[in-house]
């Protein structure tokens, strides 16, 4: 079972942050496309910004990490004055374990946040790291996507989420 998620959300805007601060979580890597904004919003809207200075506030330090070209990552990542890996190339996790190490990043305080199986949740299961699977933003995808969709679709069924802790605000508070 080293593929299923830590945890489940609806979506990363729903998330319980204070049960991400009880278990020790001072980084959150997050995905961009389907988890932050649907593919063709190219900058973040009011919502996210407002999210991010929540995210802020509260003491979160967060790095998207994109398998998405460098413009349209960097683009984004700057608009919220944050630090962002683009090409990241999940599933693997060399990219990011190169990117965390360089940082002093401690393993245990991440969390990476994804609407993905084959890619976030693996990646981040291969780091040892803790993670979060969303839905998806949106359901209009790219030519690509839309078969990675349909694999994620057959992975979602294959290990059966229900077991996995749902950690939405307000739920089971
Ligand atoms: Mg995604």
């Amino acid at each position: 079972m080293a593929r299923l998620p830590t945890w489940c959300c609806t979506n990363i805007y729903k998330i319980d942050l204070n049960f991400l601060k009880e278990n020790n979580i001072k980084y959150i890597l997050t995905d961009l496309d389907n988890t932050l904004a649907p593919y063709n919003v190219p900058l973040p809207d009011e919502k996210t910004i407002e999210f991010f200075k929540e995210l802020k506030k509260e003491g979160f330090e967060v790095i998207i990490v994109s398998n998405n070209t460098g413009k349209r990552v960097t683009a984004y990542s700057n608009m919220l004055e944050i630090n962002c890996v683009s090409g990241a190339k999940k599933p693997f996790a060399t990219t990011l374990r190169k990117y965390l190490l360089k940082n002093n990043i401690n393993l245990d305080e991440c969390v990476l946040i994804g609407d993905q199986m084959m890619t976030d949740i693996l990646c981040a299961n291969r780091l040892k790291i803790k993670c979060v699977l969303t839905e998806p933003l949106s359901k209009e995808e790219s030519f690509v996507t839309f078969f990675n969709r349909k694999l994620d679709n057959y992975f979602r069924k294959k290990y059966n989420l229900n077991s996995v802790e749902k950690i939405d605000r307000g739920v089971g508070k």
